[in-house]
């Protein structure tokens, strides 16, 4: 997938909802990451699971996307699908203040709604 992060404004349609989607899931496992281990934690204690297991299609294949940006040091040569593009996504996502920004203001929107 080839776009320019900086400018999510001159984006087609299409790839806009494509990227988002890709954040979404990005943001949906790193907090399943925590809610597993939380899980996992409770199971070794002889406790209940605390928290459902998830049932999101794209989850896992996410979860091992985000264990695998953290050991990796390739950048825009990784073999792997989604590595370069989520690194360059997240990193954008967390730098972005513009509320009006075509790929983060979706998302934020639905982030401030679910805080509340
Ligand atoms: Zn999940
Ligand atoms: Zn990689
Ligand atoms: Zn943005």
């Amino acid at each position: 997938m080839l776009f320019d992060i900086t400018h999510p404004s001159a984006w087609a349609p299409g790839v806009i909802e494509h990227v988002q989607n890709q954040l979404m899931l990005l943001i949906h496992a790193n907090h399943c990451n925590k809610k597993d281990e939380t899980n996992e934690l409770n199971v070794l204690c002889g406790l209940p699971p605390r928290y459902p297991i998830c049932n999101l299609p794209d989850c896992q294949k996410f979860k091992i996307v985000l264990n695998h940006m953290k050991g990796c040091q390739l950048g825009s040569v990784c073999k792997e699908q989604y590595c370069w593009s989520s690194k360059q996504i997240v990193t954008h996502w967390k730098a972005c203040k513009n509320e009006k920004c075509a790929l983060c203001s979706h998302l934020r929107s639905l982030q401030t709604k679910q805080t509340k």
